[in-house]
């Protein structure tokens, strides 16, 4: 088949992860910079599913031709009452370094037991398709915030998310390992179900 996939992030990380995950669809993968869209879209839903539609339907008008991915993705650690939650890139400033943002979290939850630091990365993914079709699911991967910050991989709020069954945070764990796992990982493969059902000679 001959559309493109376009990935409405300017977030290289993300992109890189998206890349891997969808590798195997043998379609054109382009970030939106890449398709030549270059607009900032005002994200002013109240969920996960809102953002990410609101998105990707603001830029699927300038992609009509084209398979438009956006997603909206965060952390919400229950002690905090889900924060940062959709406010995840902006918590503590947009232009705060991420090493300041995870002590900030971390100094928060000082003195909380294992059992109450309970968290989850949450990732809505919403696609356009260019019949006018629109779809939105959402992944998430379920962990505790460490108590340090731990690892050099991932990106975000991975150094403080531990993950018990692997004994490790996101950011310790090989790229392979977290698409498997991830929020990210799991709302894009239910996302290829959907397109795989939508475009039978998806090559899968
Ligand atoms: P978005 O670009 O609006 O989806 O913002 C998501 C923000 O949530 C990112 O900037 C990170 O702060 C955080 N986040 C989302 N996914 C991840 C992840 O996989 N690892 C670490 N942080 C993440």
């Amino acid at each position: 088949m001959k559309n493109r996939i376009v990935f409405a992030t300017g977030n290289q990380n993300k992109m890189k992860e998206i890349r891997m995950i969808l590798a195997d669809l043998g379609m054109e993968i382009l970030s939106m910079k890449e398709a030549g869209v270059d607009i900032d879209v005002v994200e002013d839903g109240k969920t996960f599913e809102e953002n990410a539609m609101i998105k990707v339907c603001e830029i699927a008008k300038y992609l009509p031709n084209d398979i438009v991915l956006a997603d909206d993705s965060g952390l919400e650690i229950d002690y905090l009452n889900k924060e940062p939650g959709i406010y995840s890139a902006r918590y503590a400033g947009v232009d705060t370094s991420y090493d300041i943002k995870n002590n900030l979290l971390l100094s928060r939850l000082e003195g909380v037991p294992d059992e109450k630091r309970t968290a989850r990365f949450v990732c809505a993914v919403a696609a356009a398709f260019p019949d006018g079709g629109t779809e939105v699911v959402r992944g998430t991967i379920e962990g505790r915030i460490g108590y340090e910050i731990k690892g050099n991989n991932g990106f975000g709020y991975d150094p403080i998310f531990f993950v018990p069954e692997y004994n490790c945070t996101t950011a310790e764990m090989e790229p392979e390992l977290k698409n498997e796992l991830s929020h990210r990982g799991r709302a894009l493969r239910s996302m290829r179900e959907i397109m795989e059902k939508k475009y039978e000679n998806i090559n899968c």
